[in-house]
């Protein structure tokens, strides 16, 4: 039987309302709400897309965004000013510098240069360590999302073995903390698992499967264990088509729930950024 489609919409919407109704009773307790600042420098097409998304979505629930944009010839110190200013900026209650950066700019540099009760990604050092600490309510949008997907269908990771495919700073190394938080027997496979060929070894123990990679079909349908739970977080454009990581076709019969790409993480992860905003807002006040 083929698995359950775990669509991240729903979900978002389900957020969006509750974040509706508490960001109404921030404004109202304390005569303001949140801002979030967005940073883009240069141009860039699919940075344009996100920027278009969290603004609409900001907007819907009240929360004041802006852009400020910088010239592509832009310098670091340039940027480190604009991140400064914002720090010290009262009105400003978020900040997000989008990505890609032009070369020459050190984008891991800025981001810890942001305010960490203003880091509206949840990617600052210290937002990052309450995560290894175990208690935190700001975290990096993707791994937050694949979070929520995993509750919205109830999982109980108490004990669970749970792969993570994939160990960059955004996705796979914090969600495999997240998950480890939740007691799940969390293995973290990358780029040096594949090499070493038992990439299959290892998803096919997984119970939990986590996929943030980048490649398509990397997964094959055959490696996903019966009654899986998958969760498919890459995006790549195959023709004129976007598929995720895992050969959706074969792994959908085996799993017992599988995200469907495009539609599983990718509606969620604006949300989180929303989310995040106002967390941040209330940090501060
Ligand atoms: P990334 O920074 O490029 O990280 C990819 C990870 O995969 C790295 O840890 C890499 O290891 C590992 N890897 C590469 N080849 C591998 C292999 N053959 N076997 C096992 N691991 C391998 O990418 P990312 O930012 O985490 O994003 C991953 C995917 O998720 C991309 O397709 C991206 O578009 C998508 N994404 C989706 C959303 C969403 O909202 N749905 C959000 C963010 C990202 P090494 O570093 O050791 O090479």
């Amino acid at each position: 039987m083929p698995g359950i489609l775990l669509e991240g919409k729903p979900i978002a919407e389900k957020i969006k309302e509750a974040l509706k109704t508490e960001i109404e009773s921030l404004k109202a307790k304390h005569g303001r709400g949140p801002k979030l600042v967005a940073i883009q420098i240069g141009e860039n097409a699919s940075s344009a897309v996100y920027i278009k998304n969290q603004k609409k979505a900001a907007e819907l629930l009240g929360i004041e965004y802006e852009l400020k944009t910088l010239p592509e010839s832009a310098s670091q110190s340039d940027v480190e000013a604009l991140v400064g200013k914002l720090n010290d900026d009262r009105a400003v209650t978020a900040v997000i510098l989008q990505l890609p950066v032009p070369k020459g700019i050190d984008a891991k540099k800025l981001v810890n240069e942001i305010a960490p009760d203003k880091d509206a990604e949840g990617m600052h050092p210290a937002n990052l360590g309450h995560i290894l600490l175990g208690k935190f309510r700001i975290g990096p949008c993707t791994a937050m999302a694949v979070m929520e997907l995993l509750e919205s269908a109830k999982v109980n990771l108490y004990g669970k073995e749970a792969v993570v495919v994939g160990h960059s700073e955004i996705v796979g190394k914090p969600l495999s903390l997240m998950l480890l938080n939740k007691f799940a027997t969390t293995t973290v496979c990358h780029i040096a698992t594949g090499e070493r060929g038992v990439l299959p070894e290892h998803v096919k123990q997984a119970e939990i499967l986590v996929v943030a990679v980048g490649k398509a079909g990397l997964i094959k349908g055959d490696w996903v264990k019966e009654g899986a739970m998958v969760i498919d977080v890459g995006i790549n454009r195959v023709g004129d088509k976007i598929v995720g990581d895992v050969e959706f076709e074969g792994a959908s019969k085996r799993a017992s729930h599988i995200t469907p790409v495009p539609g599983g993480v990718g509606p969620l992860t604006t949300t989180i950024l929303m989310r995040n905003t106002v967390e941040l807002f209330k940090k501060q006040h």
